[in-house]
């Protein structure tokens, strides 16, 4: 039976390392606050809005709520924007996407100074991921994969490392971020021919697809590190990943589940973001 990597473990770790850092920056008379910045009313922002505070508290981390009207001004963000970027008492910028149709998200998310970019939106940040400079901070989803693999001693350097997927917030990024560990990588993606034997031949596996299950035993080997992060729902409304769990976890080395895996990571490393800002702020 594979190793299970719990989220729960690594954030026990990460908040205590969080709370810490945020004790030290307090005695120093500064207060990490995150701005947390919504447009509108959907649920699944009000949801995470909720579970990012909660975990905010509990790390000695202050959230500052911003919250514009559905039919707010592209003008009227840009300038929130911009005065939570001049705001020398908020330390890292949450802006939910994506933004109302009417609003150019690009020109918006790139108002953001990277220094406050705590989930890498900007292209800023994206180029500091790529070129391995701490410019921003990278997206926290790919970067709580990383987390995880750090955690449970997963050394990186000269294994293959397959990433499923190619998107800006997930599948690049950590694809990068496992080349700076020195991995080598191969980034898949829809195009991908045999993609089954492309993923058995890694022994780090990401999963970051968006579909239920879809990487079932024929994908994998034994001895692989799995990291799954899709978080998908079938029409019962049951949620799972992007891996069959029940039918590779007797076959690899180790998986994330879901849900408990990334997902869980993924505030903390949040958290972890905004303390690195406040005392990047200090320098
Ligand atoms: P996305 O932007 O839709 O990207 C999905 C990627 O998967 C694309 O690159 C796509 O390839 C590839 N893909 C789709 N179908 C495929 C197939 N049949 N075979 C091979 N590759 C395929 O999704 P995302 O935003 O990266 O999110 C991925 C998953 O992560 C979702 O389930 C999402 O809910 C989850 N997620 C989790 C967290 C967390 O904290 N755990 C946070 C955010 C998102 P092409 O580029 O060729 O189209």
């Amino acid at each position: 039976m594979a190793m299970i990597f719990k989220g729960s473990e690594v954030v026990e770790a990460l908040n205590e390392r969080i709370t810490n850092d945020a004790d030290e920056l307090k005695k120093q008379g500064i207060e990490p606050t995150l701005a947390i910045l919504r447009v509108g009313e959907r649920d699944d922002d009000i949801t995470y809005e909720k579970g990012a505070t909660t975990r905010a508290k509990k790390v000695g981390v202050t959230i500052k709520n911003v919250v514009l009207p559905l039919d707010v001004t592209e003008d009227a963000l840009i300038n929130e924007v911009l005065k939570l970027n001049a705001d020398d008492s908020v330390h890292g910028v949450l802006m939910f996407r994506p933004l109302p149709e009417h609003i150019d998200e690009d020109k918006v998310r790139n108002m953001l100074t990277p220094a406050k970019d705590i989930d890498g939106v900007t292209d800023l940040s994206l180029a500091g991921v790529f070129a391995g400079i701490d410019t921003g901070f990278a997206p926290c989803t790919a970067a709580a994969c990383m987390e995880i693999l750090d955690y449970f001693d997963v050394d990186c350097k000269g294994k293959n490392a397959v990433v499923v997927g190619r998107s800006l917030v997930i599948g690049k990024p950590a694809a990068m971020m496992l080349l700076e560990r020195n991995a080598t990588v191969t980034i898949a993606h829809s195009r991908t021919a045999d993609l089954p034997a492309v993923v058995r031949n890694a022994d780090i596996v990401i999963a970051a697809v968006g579909r239920f299950r879809m990487l079932d035993a024929s994908y994998f080997t034994e001895g692989q590190v799995v990291i799954d992060v899709g978080i998908n729902f079938n029409d019962d409304g049951d949620m799972a990943g992007d891996v069959d769990f029940e039918a590779v976890e007797g076959i690899v080395q180790a998986i994330t589940p879901v849900p408990g895996g990334v997902g869980t990571v993924t505030t903390s490393v949040l958290m972890k973001h905004v303390v690195e800002a406040a005392q990047r702020s200090t320098n």
